[in-house]
């Protein structure tokens, strides 16, 4: 085992109520996002109030989970030692079908694969055996 194995990779840390749900449902492997009941407009990062008519009423909905790559990075150096063994690997931004954009990583996803609206689905990976985080892998051709 190397030493970068040993390590626990870190885990979401939400200091925010609605951050701890949003990270609550992913443990759950339910990808949630907040829709105003106003508007109907979906949005992520979780926060109080509709950011399209200002509405405070919002309720949590269940993402399709599918969507498309909208933009990515490779990341070449470790920014902390529990990803040393994955680089290099990719960051990403995913558009999803409700229209919010989310930052996560790649499941069983070549590097040289990725480009331009790739359709994903998410799948989640357990980190440790309470937390589980959304990452996104190719989308099943029964689901395109
Ligand atoms: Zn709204």
């Amino acid at each position: 085992m190397t030493e970068s194995a040993a390590l626990p990779r870190p885990a979401p840390m939400p200091d925010m109520l609605l951050d701890k749900e949003f990270w609550d449902f992913c443990s759950d492997r339910k990808l949630c996002f907040q829709r105003c009941k106003s508007c109907k407009t979906w949005r992520h990062l979780p926060r109080l109030m509709c950011a399209s008519c200002g509405s405070p009423d919002w309720e949590w909905r269940e993402s399709s989970g599918r969507g498309h790559l909208y933009s990515w990075t490779i990341t070449h150096q470790a920014m902390l030692p529990a990803f040393a063994d994955e680089t290099p690997y990719a960051a990403i931004v995913v558009e999803l079908e409700e229209g919010v954009r989310m930052v996560s990583g790649v499941q069983d996803i070549a590097l040289d694969e990725l480009e331009m609206d790739l359709p994903l689905e998410v799948a989640f990976l357990s980190i440790s055996e309470d937390t589980s985080i959304p990452v996104f892998r190719h989308r099943s051709p029964a689901a395109r």
